[in-house]
């Protein structure tokens, strides 16, 4: 499987807690941001292969002008081969988009929303420094809907200054009642160079401890499991059939082609990255620069490690028997001290079907187990 990922660096205004590569205040270039994307795109050395994926993230998509996205996604199909019933997923933050640039989005080929809700409660949202109120979510939602959109994701974050076990079930309860079909959980990390990171250090910012992280973890993978969600990966959860092909290309070491400032790629065993800037992107495409000229082949031992860190991220775990088809070894023998400990010894991970994976019940520790396969 082969992914295309498109990044949009703009956003109406920056969160507290964000350290994605996006900037506020700067939408005047997503024109001449848009144009260089789509030289990027049509000049690929990998033209014409097939993709199975397209996913156009942020920073937030939706706060420029739909056409450029349309763009895109036109110059994609042009220059790749994207497969019938490919997911194409664009992401949008509520009150950004309303139900006629869904509706253009929709028409023009994408078949999933990914939407930052991050909580129902407007106090938190105004807190996290998010644009929107929830009752916008809910429009956002419900026009998105009418648009024609019928594979949705909400994001939603835990472990929020002042957020209460009590005000994350009443969230949890929320966007489950208007049935998305795919939900990303993720808890608050206080990123270096925020504002999140300045109040903390200054002692004005009280985050829930990592007990009552640990409690709204649980909460949240008990409330979706009793209404049909799947966990199929540490943060995330979906109905059946809704798993985001995506990201599932990330967690099991799959291709993908990224595109636009900053992006990554991993293709043929090589991986590169264009210029992180606004500006310093324009200028290194117009110029004639190309970010796989950068690209490095990385040595088996890293791509055996990363391939065990991601893939113990998924419920399913990491096949014993794909691991070999992958690498030509053993995962037994290459991890042999870790797979002991960890399965042997403390048994925090179990063996089923062939399948090496995280015990549910040691979800809250799986960075630490994750890291001991980093050799
Ligand atoms: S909308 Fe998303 S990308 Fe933009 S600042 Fe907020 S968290 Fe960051």
């Amino acid at each position: 499987m082969t992914g295309i990922y498109t990044h949009i660096p703009f956003c109406i205004k920056k969160c507290a807690y964000c350290d994605f590569n996006s900037y506020s205040g700067i939408r005047d270039m997503s024109y001449s941001y848009g144009k260089a994307v789509i030289s990027e795109i049509k000049n690929s050395p990998y033209k014409n292969k097939k993709i199975d994926t397209v996913y156009i993230g942020g920073g937030t998509p939706t706060c420029i002008d739909e056409k450029i996205l349309i763009d895109i996604l036109a110059s994609v199909r042009e220059s790749f081969d994207v497969a019938e019933g490919a997911e194409i997923t664009v992401e949008c933050n509520p009150g950004t988009a309303n139900f006629k640039k869904l509706h253009a989005l929709r028409r023009a080929g994408f078949n999933r929303l990914s939407i930052g809700c991050q909580s129902a409660d407007d106090k938190l949202l105004k807190k996290i420094g998010r644009i929107h109120t929830f009752e916008d979510f809910k429009n956002c939602f419900r026009d998105a809907r009418r648009a024609g959109f019928e594979n949705i994701s909400v994001d939603l974050m835990f472990g929020l200054p002042g957020q209460t076990a009590e005000i994350w079930r009443d969230t949890l309860r929320k966007i489950t009642e208007l049935g998305p079909e795919h939900i990303s959980a993720y808890s608050l990390k206080i990123e270096e160079g925020t504002p999140f990171f300045e109040m903390k250090s200054r002692g004005e910012l009280s985050v829930p401890d990592d007990d009552a992280n640990r409690e709204m973890y649980d909460t949240v993978v008990e409330f979706l499991k009793d209404r049909g969600y799947c966990r199929y990966e540490i943060s995330n959860f979906s109905k059946a059939g809704f798993e985001s092909r995506h990201n599932l290309i990330y967690w099991t070491l799959g291709e993908y082609i990224g595109f636009g400032a900053g992006a990554h790629s991993f293709v043929c065993g090589r991986r590169f990255s264009d210029p992180l800037g606004v500006s310093d992107y324009i200028d290194f495409i117009s110029s004639g620069g190309r970010a796989e000229d950068g690209a490095e082949t990385e040595p088996d031992i890293d791509m055996m490690c990363e391939y065990m860190f991601l893939g113990l991220r998924l419920d399913r775990g990491v096949s014993e028997r794909e691991f070999k088809k992958r690498f030509g070894k053993d995962m037994g023998e290459v991890f042999k001290k870790p797979i002991e400990k960890h399965l042997n010894v403390i048994r925090t991970l179990e063996s089923s079907g062939g399948n090496i994976k995280i015990r549910p019940e040691y979800t809250y520790v799986s960075n630490l187990i994750m890291s001991d396969f980093i050799l």
